[in-house]
Order: structure tokens, then sequence, then C-alpha cells
């Protein structure tokens, strides 16, 4: 029952996708076997020094969406739990809680009863160390059980289409001492966890023991977020890891509850290696090659770590001065986190205001962290003035380092361009909006809700400016 109504849940999201394809392909003059159109635009291959890789089959445009994934197992992410439905990954202030494990959250209870087959056994389990939870058990730990109870009754995946979970990178012989430390922890996190459920993990195929999947999962985990780019979850999605990164990507991964979409952000050649960053390349190459190292075991060759460009810009200004702002970010974060909009805007105005005018300008990508983090209070304390402030000093630096089509430009656009609508500023706004809403089609695909929002601000502006 549960899994019918999943299937034709899933069917008509794929109606809906195979109408827009067809009208394009229409709009092109080409075939219009759709079926045949969506299985031959990627492929596997060996990718020269990178191992496998996917590639593009076909010609593809930027906009363009590449692939739609649902994951082999995921999970909301536990800071995001209270406010965000286990099912449809809806975003809401008041949601239903399970009753048995007192953790899992849905809208209604039709999106419990669709839930049910996944959630059946992982409710024991949470349920078991009430009411300790959740300090007990972190995302990996859920996340991994989530994987043990599919291989424990295995079913063909369409996750795995490309990629199985056999296949996947785990980095075991390069994994530190300190890293390998921490897995064990996990594990013994994990057996404390799944005690009710699974006591034997001989039956678990081999070399897919825990260790192997928490090494497994580290490397090759998407984090899902909303249209806004915020935290919801993370999932496993096999035939996704395939895709290797690059600083300077030429495709992006957005969500649709927790589908993933693969989408080209530029136009993009039959066999052109497909890729996407695995990292927020907002960061000086050196940054990024260490993160890049750390959590993904390989030394980034891309054409914008070798030259370092744009490195100056992101370094440009007074070492001291911006090596104060490096190193008070953490903290900002960890106030930004806990919702201390007074403080955090505090802490950022004292930075800024202080070390501030010429000597590190707005591009230095520390200076920038401030006035983003400076934004979100402003608006979160409703001082709309200054939040536009802040925010516009972002957008000239935000254009020079996403260059392509980026969604977190697409927001930030939006946000900057939603506060100039609220104070007036129509012009401004019907520019900004404008801008972002170039980006979203791209990014985010015309079809997705946030897209729709826009275009609806846009319309509101235009209409209030007596043009059309
Ligand atoms: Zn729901
Ligand atoms: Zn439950
Ligand atoms: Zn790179």
């Amino acid at each position: 029952m549960t899994s019918c109504t999943l299937r034709a849940e899933h069917q008509s999201r794929d109606q809906v996708q195979v109408q827009v394809q067809v009208r394009e392909q229409e709009e092109r003059g080409g075939v219009s076997c759709t079926r045949c159109m969506m299985d031959r635009r990627v492929e596997r291959f060996s990718s020269p020094g990178k191992g496998h890789g996917l590639r593009a089959l076909v010609p593809l445009r930027a906009g363009e969406l590449v692939f739609m994934a649902e994951p082999y197992a995921h999970i909301v992410s536990k800071q995001a739990m209270k406010t965000t439905c286990e099912k449809c990954f809806a975003r809401k202030e008041t949601l239903l809680r399970c009753s048995r494990c007192k953790t899992a959250h849905y809208c209604n209870a039709a999106c419990q009863r669709k839930a049910w087959s996944e959630h059946k056994r992982e409710c024991k389990c949470l349920r078991s160390l009430l009411p300790r939870i959740p300090g007990t058990v972190n995302d990996s730990v859920r996340l991994v059980a989530r994987v043990i109870f599919r291989l424990l009754d295995p079913k063909p995946s369409a996750a795995e289409e490309l990629y199985s979970l056999v296949e996947l990178e785990s980095h075991i012989s390069d994994i530190s001492m300190d890293k390998m430390e921490g897995l064990k922890e996990l594990c013994t996190m994990l057996l404390l966890y799944l005690k009710e459920e699974v006591n034997d993990m001989s039956q678990l195929p081999p070399n897919l023991d825990p260790i192997n999947l928490f090494a497994r999962v580290t490397c090759n985990c998407f984090t899902i977020s909303d249209g806004e780019l915020k935290e919801a979850g993370v999932g496993l999605y096999p035939s996704m890891s395939l895709l290797n990164h690059d600083c300077e990507p030429n495709c992006v991964v957005m969500f649709q509850g927790i589908q993933l979409h693969l989408r080209a952000i530029r136009d993009i050649k039959a066999l052109e290696e497909l890729t996407i960053s695995y990292i927020d390349v907002m960061m000086p190459s050196e940054d990024r090659k260490r993160c890049l190292q750390e959590q993904y075991h390989f030394l980034c060759q891309c054409v914008r770590c070798a030259t370092a460009d744009k490195d100056a810009d992101m370094l440009a200004g007074d070492e001291v001065v911006w090596r104060r702002f490096s190193d008070a970010i953490h903290c900002m974060e960890k106030l930004q986190s806990e919702c201390q909009w007074d403080e955090l805007l505090g802490g950022c105005q004292a930075l800024l205001g202080d070390f501030g005018g010429t000597a590190v300008p707005d591009s230095n990508v520390y200076t920038l962290r401030l006035l983003d983090m400076a934004m979100d209070a402003c608006i979160n304390l409703g001082l709309w003035e200054r939040a536009l402030e802040y925010g516009t000093r972002t957008l000239q630096p935000y254009g020079l380092y996403y260059s392509e089509a980026h969604p977190a430009r697409a927001v930030q656009l939006m946000r900057v361009g939603k506060l100039q609508h609220y104070l007036g500023q129509l012009e401004e706004a019907r520019f900004t909006l404008g801008q972002a809403c170039d980006i979203m089609k791209v990014t985010h695909g015309c079809e997705h809700s946030l897209t729709y929002e826009l275009r609806r601000m846009l319309d509101e502006c235009q209409a209030e400016l007596g043009c059309d």
C-alpha cells in the first residue's frame, strides 16, 4: 500500500518532467521518446586520472535537467528535525511528532504513513534510547543505520542505476589515525543504537562492515538542502557519486524534497565530463585544497586551483586585519547557529567598524562572510535598512566569485531584492530580482517553487512600477 502510493507520487512528478522535456525536445525539433532521451544523456566512464566519472552523451544546454535521482538512504538533519517533515521535507513551524520515538516529525498522518516503511525499524531503535535522544544519535549514525536496514533486506534500487553502494570509494587506506578513532567511536554508538533491531552484523556483505560504511558515507553523502540552500538532511545517491569535483563545475545539484536534480549550469558538449563542486568555492585555493584533501582524499588539480585565480581578490587588504576577521568567524558562526542575533550583529559590527573602511575590501572572503552574517542578524532583528546596506555590499563580490550561474548568488540577489522591494526601492528591486530570476531559471529550474515565488515578486514589483 505504502509503496504503491509512493510510486504513484514519483510517477506524477516524472510525468510533469517528461512533459517539460517533450516540450523542450519538440522546440529543438529532436526525437520525442522521452525515456530513451533521459537514458542517453549521461553515462559512466573512466575519467583520466580521477577514476570513475560521469559524462554527457549529448550536448546539454545551460539550465537543462540532466538527471534525477532518488536516495538509497536519507535522513533529516538533527538541527532541522523539529521543523522538517521526514517524508516530504516540507519546512513548517508546527509538525506532528511520532508518538513512539518522539523524534520523527511529519506534516500529517498521510506523510507519516508513507514514511513508515523507512521509519519502522529505526523507530524502535530511537525509542530504546529515550529519553536521551537526540544527544546520543548523530546524523551519520542514523544514516548508516538506514543503510544497514536496506542491506539486510535487499531489493533492487533505482538509486544504484549507474553506480552501486559496493562500488563507492571508502578511501579507508587514506584515513588518518585520528579519523579512524572517530569512526570507531561512531561504530560503538551505532551498535548501541541498533541493539534492539540488529545484533548480528555478520550478515552484512563483505567490505560493507560498519567502519567501511561510515567511511563511504563520509566521502559520498550529499547535503539535502531546500531552494534557499538551508540544510534539511543528508542522503546517499550512489549513482551521483560518479560526479567528480571541479572548483569551476559545469553542473549543480539541487533538491526537490529528497529528489536530487542534476542541472547543467553552462552549455556542455557531448562526451564532456560532468562536474559539481563538493565544497563552497568561496575560499582561497589553499583552503579549498585542504578541505578536499581532508574530507574527500584527493588533491584538486582543477584549472582554478592550478592558477590560484581570484586568490588575490579573496585575500585582498591588510593581512593583519583579515587574519583577525578569519579568527573571529568561528565564534560568529556559533552565535549565528544559536540565533543570538544581537550578539552576532554587535560582533560583526565591531570587527567591520573597527577595522573595515579601506584596510580590507568587501571582496576579501572573510569580510564577505562577516557582511553576510551581519545581514542575516539584521533581517532577524527587523533592521531592514541596515540589512540592505550589508547585503548590497556583498553583491559585487558574489558576482566575482560565483561567475557562472550559481544557486548561492541567485539566493543572495533574491534576499537583497526582497529588501529593496520592501523598502520601496522599486527600480532597484526590479533589477536585482530580474538578475536573481535569470540565474535561478538555470540553477533551480523554471518549475522550482522558489523560481515561481521569485517570478511572482518580480511581477508585483513591475505592477507597482506601472509597467508590464
Ligand atoms: Zn510531509
Ligand atoms: Zn518513530
Ligand atoms: Zn580546484
